[in-house]
């Protein structure tokens, strides 16, 4: 069962507790059958279903005496319970700035590892380590070619060598170039072989005792399924694994036994692989996950990409214009470069509560980041007084920017009134941020009256898009959880949103 449809027979086994207002023992058992033989038909093991259900059940017998909303109290409790199984008492290695973090990759031969290498170090260059690759497999003809072609489409720098056949010693030379060059993270690629035999695990011993990583990294492809249990204890009991990096969940993978195999491994699951290209690649985060399973939304992992691509200049300046209820040109733009760097809009959309039921229609996705570029290459052609408000942009103007952007005029008019819209809902949010008691705190004071004002300046019916009214609550809940939101969230100077 791919994960789609394993997100779409949870939310069903949840939903048959609202069946009655009373949850009894025959419907709790209705729901964790429809709840275990949907996780078995998703590869998850056996032994991990048990144990989910025994607890669901413990917690139901616990709760009997208590008052309160027990159905909720059981439909928490499963969401608790998928969470705990993708999550590891072991907590991830944590990069040290300022001294070299050697992580080594292992994992059968096709797992993805080479792929992998160079996204997690694109990951990191990113965010502003200097990076270095070290190809120590030897074993398969071209993978010296490949871990360089990759390399250099990211600009990441690399080492290896076409002549050198034995692996522990490029390894070892490898780490010792990086570590005198002074490089943070140095990343090892090691050989895989079509199963796991003798061979590979004495040369992945040997590498990891010449170059003793601060991580070792094991990649598993999800495409194998029930195997993944095995397979995770395997290689569990030959290196000391620290991390899990899941590949080829692309969204119609089959993902159960993968990550649930984090149990094998007993160690953390931190990032997934979610196609061939080099930014198709998600931190983990079990949480996150599986609120995105259940179609709950992800607004901490929404606001974590919106961190990572937007600086931190650039979201204050925004929060500040628009709790004035500013919006420019300019601000449209680097909305939309921002955008853009998120990556694919579905995948975004997704992590909006609400959003991911809607489905975008199919190839809308590919038409709206289209039109984005096409109005940012528009915006680029526009000067900086235009950009910025300072000069009415006319009907002589208009020609101008079109010609110099390769653009028609309509294309022009349609960025302008698509502006316009977007200026006029900043325009009201900022009345609304500014309003009564200076900041968004009001919405806890008279919660019903600030939605129904919020209401009435979103776009006809996107308020139920976003999941209705209590769905909102919660997000502007999580919203204000959230550190670094405050800029957004306080109106008057020196003033913090209550928690
Ligand atoms: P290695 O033998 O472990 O080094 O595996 P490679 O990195 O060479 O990858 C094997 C194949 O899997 C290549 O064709 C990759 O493009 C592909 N691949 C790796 N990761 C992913 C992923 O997350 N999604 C998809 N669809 N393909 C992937
Ligand atoms: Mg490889």
């Amino acid at each position: 069962m791919v994960l789609q449809e394993l997100g779409q027979k949870i939310k069903d086994a949840l939903n048959k507790l609202n069946k009655s207002d009373n949850i009894d023992q025959k419907l709790l058992k209705e729901m964790l059958t429809t709840l275990s033989i949907a996780l078995i038909k998703s590869d998850v093991n056996l032994h991990l279903v048990k144990k989910l259900t025994s607890n669901i059940q413990s917690k139901f017998d616990e709760i009997q005496e208590e008052t309160g909303n027990k159905k909720l109290m059981i439909q928490k409790a499963v969401v608790k319970e998928l969470q705990n199984m993708l999550t590891s008492k072991k907590k991830a290695y944590v990069m040290v700035r300022g001294k070299p973090n050697v992580v080594m990759f292992v994992g059968l031969q096709g797992s993805g590892k080479t792929t992998t290498c160079t996204k997690y170090a694109n990951f990191y260059q990113k965010k502003g380590w200097k990076v270095g690759l070290v190809c120590a497999d030897t074993f398969r003809a071209g993978a010296f070619d490949q871990l360089k072609q990759n390399a250099t489409k990211c600009r990441i720098p690399f080492y290896g060598s076409y002549t050198e056949m034995d692996p522990v010693k490029i390894a070892e030379e490898g780490v010792s170039y990086f570590k005198k060059l002074k490089y943070e993270i140095i990343i090892v690629d090691t050989s895989g072989r079509h199963k796991q035999e003798d061979a590979l695990f004495e040369e992945m011993k040997q590498v990891s005792a010449a170059t003793s990583p601060d991580d070792i990294i094991f990649v598993m492809d999800s495409h194998i399924g029930q195997a993944c249990h095995a397979q995770a204890e395997a290689f569990k009991k030959t290196v000391d694994i620290g991390s899990v990096i899941i590949t080829k969940l692309d969204g119609h993978a089959k993902g159960g036994g993968a990550l649930s195999a984090v149990a094998a491994t007993e160690s953390p699951i931190i990032f997934i692989g979610t196609g061939e290209h080099f930014e198709d690649f998600e931190q983990f985060n079990p949480e996150s996950f599986i609120k995105r399973l259940l179609g709950m939304g992800d607004i901490k992992g929404l606001f974590e990409k919106v961190q990572e691509v937007v600086s931190k200049e650039n979201q204050e300046k925004l929060a500040k214009n628009i709790s004035k209820g500013i919006f420019s040109l300019r601000d449209m733009r680097d909305q939309y470069t921002s955008v853009m760097k998120m990556g694919p809009l579905d995948k975004v959309m997704n992590m909006i509560p609400g959003m991911s039921n809607m489905m975008l229609p199919e190839g809308s996705e590919k038409e709206a980041s289209k039109k984005m570029k096409r109005f940012l290459c528009i915006m680029d052609s526009m000067t900086d007084g235009e950009l910025d408000g300072k000069q009415k942009i006319d009907e002589g103007r208009i020609k101008r920017i079109a010609r110099g952007s390769g653009a028609l005029i309509v294309e022009v008019n349609l960025l302008l009134d698509e502006y316009k819209r977007f200026q006029k809902i900043v325009g009201k949010m900022g009345s609304l941020v500014k309003g009564k008691g200076g900041d968004l705190t009001q919405m806890q004071r008279n919660p019903n009256q600030f939605m129904s004002k919020l209401n009435g300046m979103l776009p006809q019916g996107m308020l139920e898009q976003l999941g209705g009214t209590g769905n909102l609550m919660n997000m502007m809940k999580e919203f204000q959880s959230l550190e670094g939101m405050s800029g957004l969230m306080k109106g008057g100077k020196g003033r913090k949103g209550k928690k």
